[in-house]
């Protein structure tokens, strides 16, 4: 086109402002492809949180969450203790709650608290596969400790009736195990419990016929720091661990805390699942007490993932504090003097 300079002063602004729209244009379809480029993702990634406790390595392997209905669930709290609790809490019923299990490399050998709850549940389950992005294999487990016999404890510990953990011995507190395991029992409970007990017996049966099933007494002491500490509060045997290394200690609580949210600030509330609520609330409460005053690390089954951390007083009650992230997974440290009964 040789026409343009029948319009002198117009053009050149002209063509100056369409290169402008042009690289606007640009920048913005740049802009939105490369957000779109990026798919969402549907599956949350590996859950999995890691630690020192001296020479010990802990991870943290989450199996999935579960809902807690607050209001119906939980007992000895009042409506107005449970909904304060969640308002301060930031949160709402039903709660959203993680399962989690702690795996722990000695150096020379890898044990499991707890096995998850497998297939039982379709939103549990993803203990192998934060187990393996941890880097491990079931193959690797030498010994799976278990707090307490309910599925979601050990609906993991087989897939399709085979150990998923073919060289790991499976212990479990002797009186758990026989209250469990007794079709007598089983016959004396409530029909909608039934099925705790036939789940309980299909999930041990592979480890006790290959000779991978042991039974323990009360707070009996096992390998690399690890101890069992007997209760009988959520179940019949219903079991605690510490494991002490480097001078510190880790509380593997169980299910003596299901809402923490509420637990910590009231601790004599207890979940209709209790077996014995007063032996629970207990039981509940020296484990608090013994982390607060003795600066232990806490880790709950169904404290939000990782669920381990810190515990003080506060008030009547307690308040929990999460253990920092640490990308080295650095030895944690306790302050020389513990905050006893003090808010920072
Ligand atoms: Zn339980």
């Amino acid at each position: 086109m040789r026409g343009g300079h029948r319009f002198p002063p117009s053009r050149p602004r002209a063509r100056k402002d369409s290169m402008r729209l042009a690289l606007l244009l640009t920048l913005l379809l740049t802009a939105h492809l490369g957000r779109a480029a990026a798919p969402l993702g549907q599956v949350a990634p590996p859950a999995v949180f890691r630690f020192h406790l001296g020479t010990a390595e802990v991870t943290v392997l989450n199996d999935g969450s579960m809902p807690i209905a607050a209001g119906d669930d939980m007992r000895h709290a009042t409506p107005q203790q449970v909904r304060q609790a969640l308002t301060a809490a930031f949160l709402t019923s039903p709660v959203e709650t993680s399962h989690n299990a702690f795996l722990i490399n000695t150096g020379a050998r890898l044990l499991l608290v707890d096995a998850g709850g497998g297939d039982l549940v379709p939103t549990l389950g993803r203990l192998e596969a934060n187990l393996r992005a941890a880097g491990h294999t079931p193959e690797q487990v030498d010994a799976i400790y278990i707090t307490h016999m309910h599925g979601d404890h050990i609906g993991g510990l087989t897939q399709q009736g085979r150990r998923l953990y073919p060289n790991a011995t499976v212990f479990v507190n002797r009186r758990e195990a026989e209250h469990w395991l007794d079709p007598a029992e089983e016959a004396r409970a409530a029909p909608q419990r039934r099925e705790l007990y036939q789940t309980a017996r299909a999930r041990l049966a592979p480890y006790q016929a290959a000779r991978k099933f042991q039974t323990f007494e009360g707070d009996m002491a096992f390998e690399g720091g690890l101890r069992a500490i007997a209760g009988h509060g959520h179940t019949p045997g219903h079991t605690a661990y510490v494991l002490q290394a480097g001078g510190k200690r880790l509380l593997l609580i169980g299910d003596q805390i299901h809402l923490g949210a509420l637990q910590f600030p009231y601790p004599q509330a207890t979940i209709r699942y209790d077996y014995v609520p007063a032996a629970a609330q207990a039981e509940r409460r020296r484990s608090l007490e013994d982390a607060a005053d003795h600066c232990a690390l806490v880790a709950g089954a169904h404290l939000p993932f990782p669920g381990v951390g810190h515990v003080r007083r506060a008030g009547q009650g307690f308040a929990f504090v999460p253990l920092a992230y640490s990308p080295t997974g650095q030895p944690v440290a306790c302050p020389t003097a513990a905050p006893a009964g003090t808010s920072p």
